[in-house]
């Protein structure tokens, strides 16, 4: 195909680098850790689209997606949105870069560019359809990328954007949340010692909101730190007892799932726009295991009885989030983080030669914040 080496300078004049490839930790099939691949022969991204850049990768960090996009969770969406023929015909996804969140510089611009140059130090989240960060360089477009802040290290500034993207999308569009409601609202955050969890700590308190939080009793130093007005130990016998003292949330933002729902649900203020949003949703799983039309059915009716039950019995919303990709939305973080109103949360950091252990860390569980890889 095309080559834009002439353009990009800053890539081919690498002299460790055969021209035209990079670096990168791919899959070939979907797996358990052993998937994992180093190559040295990626073949570059070449910018095709007048909006997108190109972003040499300084460092990443690891979503529990991750670990399940390398299982092969989500497959049957997301191939839909990498290619939509896709369902007519079975379509190659591999060899598949995994790594959703990018902090380094911007290299290459296409010509309809406007917000970036080559030389800026940028930060992203990366939908989960595009290829990933696990490899030296990423292309985006400018829409999804975003200045990253000056104050924090390149590894520090890998922990936030998909967990931060994903909080906005939880707590502002589903949650209706905003700077300006939150000062008379109460929330309460499950499974709140972990990305998503530290992170929304942190832009709830920004904001002016009450933050309760359900965590382990090992986190607690670590979420009163960060700003979290009650904390309850959800290994306690009467945490659900605990929680049913106090007085009732407008928001819960559930990332634990299971049956949270089934206790919590009684704890929203009732007929007063009060909302319970979740990030563990079935809809990815229905359609992996009953196909497209058949799991996004399924989960829609399941979605919908859902909220008509919670909607008719208490008066409260009942809604799943996802992750969307938003670049200006990071630049309001960025300046919440240079602000010192949100640090980065990093338990662990990783040399790119370790990725498999990266991932073994994640799939332990008990995350305290984020897993980040160093990788340049
Ligand atoms: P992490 O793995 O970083 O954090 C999960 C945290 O929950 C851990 O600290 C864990 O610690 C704690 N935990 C586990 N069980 C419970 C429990 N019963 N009660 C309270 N805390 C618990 O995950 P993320 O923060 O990155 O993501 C949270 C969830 O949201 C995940 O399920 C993820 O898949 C999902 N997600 C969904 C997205 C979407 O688009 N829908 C996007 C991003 C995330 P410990 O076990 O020690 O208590």
């Amino acid at each position: 195909g095309f080559c834009a080496c002439s353009r990009r300078r800053n890539i081919c004049s690498s002299p460790s680098r055969l021209q035209n490839y990079m670096s990168a930790w791919v899959i070939d099939q979907y797996g358990s850790n052993g998937v994992l691949r180093f190559t040295e022969e990626i073949s570059l991204p070449v910018i095709n689209i007048s909006s997108e850049v190109m972003i040499k990768v300084n460092a990443a960090s690891l979503n529990p997606l991750d670990v399940a996009m390398r299982g092969g969770y989500g497959a049957t969406l997301l191939n839909l949105r990498r290619d939509p023929s896709s369902v007519l015909s079975s379509s190659n996804e591999f060899p598949l870069i995994l790594g959703r969140d990018v902090s380094g510089t911007v290299v290459d611009c296409g010509s309809g560019v406007t917000h970036f140059v080559p030389g800026d130090e940028v930060w992203a989240a990366i939908p989960p359809w595009k290829q990933g960060s696990l490899a030296e360089y990423v292309k985006l477009t400018e829409y999804e990328v975003s200045h990253k802040p000056k104050s924090l290290s390149h590894g520090e500034a890998a922990s936030i954007p998909y967990v931060a993207s994903t909080a906005l999308s939880a707590l502002v569009n589903a949650g209706g949340l905003c700077r300006e409601s939150c000062a008379d609202k109460r929330v309460l955050i499950t499974g709140a010692s972990g990305g998503v969890g530290t992170f929304s700590i942190q832009l709830l308190k920004a904001w002016g909101a009450h933050v309760t939080v359900t965590c382990s009793q090992n986190a607690e130093g670590l979420v009163r730190g960060l700003g979290a007005d009650e904390v309850v130990d959800y290994t306690a016998e009467d945490a659900p007892q605990q929680l049913e003292l106090m007085p009732k949330f407008d928001v819960i933002l559930d990332n634990v799932g299971g049956d949270t729902e089934q206790w919590a649900m009684g704890l929203l203020k009732p007929w007063s726009g009060a909302k319970y949003v979740t990030l563990v949703s079935p809809l990815l799983l229905n359609t992996d295991s009953m196909g497209l039309v058949d799991g996004t059915f399924q989960a829609g009716c399941a979605l919908h009885n859902k909220a008509f039950e919670n909607m008719l019995s208490r008066g409260v919303f009942y809604r799943w989030a996802f992750y969307a990709p938003d670049g200006p939305a990071l630049d309001d973080i960025s300046t919440l983080v240079d602000g010192g109103k949100i640090l980065p949360v990093v338990e662990a950091q990783f040399p790119f030669s370790q990725v498999p252990q990266a991932f073994q860390k994640l799939e332990h569980g008990h995350a305290r914040g984020k897993t980040v890889v160093k990788v340049s």
